[in-house]
């Protein structure tokens, strides 16, 4: 288990729920989706309306989970959680559908992994609130239209891009999650360290904070894998010191990257001249999965400019090699001009 992957782990689990704020004031950050949401949220209690349906789309463990939970609490209704790849068939989804109570907000995390004949059933169901079941097969077969109390879907997706069109546009409100600034991230561990405990220096969060690739999820993890340093060598106070020893034993360098981000990209500087190198190629010789490389080691080397896809493939950039100490080609060389 990567320390600095962003997918949800069962290590998570203990303290996942409790650190997870319940009002939107208590949520820190991405102020532009704050901003809409509460004039959403606002507008639908005046009116004593249900919520329009929230599509949420971002990386994972940027807090997709944490605004569906808030959206509920705001609105006082009941919240309901599954996942796209946990509603197998129509029928699953008509029982999560007429168990809600008016107003309810049912969260589909995975919403992009709903099979095919669940998302058809759920248009009528967004739009109109009611779905038409049908029973058995040939002469046998009957058909129910059973109405609905009206809820909010609030979908969640790594991938907005992979959602049918369909399904996209019977959202209402889409919002965008951006990875969080080092100063986002410090409050956070800061919030974190209070709920469970933990002393912390503001020097010592904000080293956490800018290791955790501006992800809360991997802010939270790290925090507690500090925590054992920090009761080792500072009395249990986790201060600048405490935070990079531990951080540095982990090897989760100052930029977040661990050692399998630094063996890719050696990997493609010392054997692939830099790039482009194909993203086959690329897993191949580092034993990973083309998917894997795609989903968990691209997206942030990509967001801090260390790597870049282009048609030919992937090109490790100028900033890649002088972070791991390597020359890069001199410029105005013919390499500089092939890859930069
Ligand atoms: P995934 O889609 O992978 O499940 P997610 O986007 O739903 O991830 P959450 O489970 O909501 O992520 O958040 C992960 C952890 O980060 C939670 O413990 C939550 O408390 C914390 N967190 C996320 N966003 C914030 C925030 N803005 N302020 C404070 N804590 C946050």
């Amino acid at each position: 288990n990567r320390m600095v992957a962003p997918e949800y782990t069962p290590e998570d689990e203990e303290t996942e729920n409790p650190l997870r704020p319940k009002h939107l004031e208590d949520y820190i950050g991405q102020e532009k989706v704050k901003e809409n949401l509460s004039v959403f949220i606002e507008a639908a209690r005046q009116r004593k309306e249900t919520l329009d349906h929230v599509l949420l789309y971002g990386p994972p463990g940027l807090g997709k989970t944490t605004l569906a939970g808030i959206i509920a609490n705001e609105l006082g209704v009941n919240l309901r959680i599954t996942s796209g790849p946990a509603i197998e068939r129509p029928g699953d989804l008509a029982a999560l559908l007429t168990n809600l109570n008016a107003g309810d907000v049912l969260f589909i995390d995975e919403v992009h992994r709903l099979p095919r004949t669940v998302e058809e059933i759920l248009y009528p169901a967004m739009e109109d609130y009611s779905i038409d079941i049908i029973t058995g097969k040939g002469q046998m077969a009957a058909s129910y239209h059973l109405p609905l109390p009206k809820f909010t879907l609030v979908g969640a997706t790594t991938r907005a891009g992979q959602l049918s069109a369909p399904l996209r546009d019977r959202f209402g409100v889409v919002l965008r999650l951006e990875m969080y600034s080092p100063e986002e991230l410090a409050q956070i561990v800061s919030r974190s360290a209070k709920i469970l405990g933990i002393e912390i220096e503001a020097d010592g969060a904000l080293e956490i904070a800018s290791r955790s690739r501006g992800t809360p999820r991997i802010a939270n993890r790290m925090l507690k894998r500090v925590r054992d340093f920090a009761q080792v060598t500072s009395n249990g106070v986790i201060d600048y010191n405490s935070a990079k020893l531990g951080l540095d034993r982990m090897e989760v360098d100052e930029l977040g990257l661990d050692a399998n981000d630094r063996r890719m990209l050696s990997t493609m500087i010392q054997y692939y001249n830099g790039g482009p190198v194909g993203l086959d190629t690329l897993a191949a010789a580092i034993g990973e999965e083309a998917v894997t490389l795609e989903d968990v080691y691209e997206p942030y080397l990509m967001q801090i400019g260390f790597l870049a896809r282009t048609p030919r493939g992937r090109v490790a950039t100028k900033a890649a090699y002088l972070h791991l100490g390597l020359q890069p080609p001199a410029e105005g060389s013919p390499e500089q001009q092939r890859l930069f």
